[in-house]
């Protein structure tokens, strides 16, 4: 069956926050004082999980991500995603900082996953160190490898240049396309709840991300859009893909097709509304199959037509990234 939603887009991602958890601290996703937790009774077990997500399979679902927080961080993540696999998913990605991904890249592939993005800001140790509050470039280059290795290919590698802090690496990621099939995807620096962090000039936006880029080689147009919120490109000689992500220069509102599920059990069908759908108390109150599914409905017609971010800064019900998944 499929599902649209008020204004008539088909819905059919959903996107799995399996903790709120994180062993990083990246400055623009998260506050430096971390945030307040939530304690394990507070998160959906995987049984929970997966009956939503048969409960969305039901109404049209076709693709899936784990996210977080650190999803590798949550326990038996790899029978999570064995378990979500087999509700009939088509398509079942993960999104990871890589630092505990090298030696369960196999495993992942095996119990089903079949893409990973991973994050990666800087090709700088010591960058790396300050962006992320201590992190390990070498795990997470160790991390890419073993990923490609193991099937879970094209390796995509998301990058969010923030102007001063990392933006002059834009070319040199752009470059790692030459030689490798990765997909390296600039994403637009958005507001979170991480110390005021967020300032309109310090957004890179996609259009200069494109005009940076172009020095190296003419840009090749690829599809349209293909079923996500990437503008894809590939400049010419190159193996791999350049995705340009524009939340917030081009908000990509009028393709979206994807709900959001928390780490507590809520629906969120739209990054930046507070408008969320508790899934958790009904289940934990007895709820049926069809009861969940009926919540799963109301949650897509739920789904504002668009964020409001360019025209009020404060209509976006700012978290951390890491609370609601990215
Ligand atoms: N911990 C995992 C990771 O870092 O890949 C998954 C969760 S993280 C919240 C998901 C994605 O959100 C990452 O690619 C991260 O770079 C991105 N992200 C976090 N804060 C962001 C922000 N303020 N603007 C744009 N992207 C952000
Ligand atoms: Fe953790 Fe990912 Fe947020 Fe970095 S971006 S703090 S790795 S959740």
């Amino acid at each position: 069956m499929t599902m649209r939603d008020s204004y008539s887009r088909r819905i059919d991602y959903l996107r799995i926050s399996v903790t709120d958890r994180c062993n990083l601290k990246c400055v623009y996703c998260m506050p430096s004082g971390g945030v307040r937790h939530l304690r394990e009774n507070e998160v959906l077990t995987d049984e929970e999980i997966v009956r939503i997500v048969r409960a969305a399979c039901r109404h049209g679902l076709r693709k899936a991500r784990i996210t977080g927080g650190e999803p590798l961080m949550r326990k038996h993540i790899t029978g999570l995603v064995a378990s979500i696999k087999e509700t009939g998913v088509h398509e079942l990605g993960l999104t990871t900082n890589g630092i505990m991904l090298s030696g369960l890249a196999g495993e992942l592939k095996n119990a089903g996953l079949d893409r990973v993005n991973i994050s990666l800001d800087t090709m700088n140790p010591g960058r790396y160190r300050a962006i992320t509050n201590g992190g390990s470039l070498d795990r997470v280059w160790k991390a890419v490898e073993d990923a490609g290795r193991a099937g879970l290919s094209p390796v995509k590698i998301n990058v969010v240049p923030v102007r001063g802090l990392n933006d002059d690496e834009i070319p040199a990621f752009a470059s790692l396309t030459f030689e490798n099939d990765y997909h390296i995807r600039f994403i637009e620096f958005m507001p979170a709840a991480c110390d005021g962090t967020w300032k309109r000039d310090k957004c890179v936006s996609s259009a200069e991300v494109i005009n940076r880029i172009s020095v190296l080689g003419s840009l090749e147009r690829l599809e349209f859009r293909g079923g996500g919120p990437s503008r894809n490109f590939r400049i010419k000689g190159a193996r791999g893909v350049i995705g340009i992500i524009s939340p917030l220069s081009d908000h990509f509102c009028t393709f979206c097709n994807r709900l959001r599920l928390t780490a507590d059990g809520k629906i969120r069908p739209c990054l930046f509304s507070g408008i969320n759908v508790d899934m958790k108390t009904p289940m934990r109150n007895g709820a049926s199959d069809r009861e969940l599914e009926r919540l799963f409905c109301r949650a897509v017609k739920l789904k504002p037509r668009r964020h409001l971010l360019n025209e009020d800064i404060t209509s976006g019900h700012l978290k951390a990234m890491s609370e609601i998944g990215g």
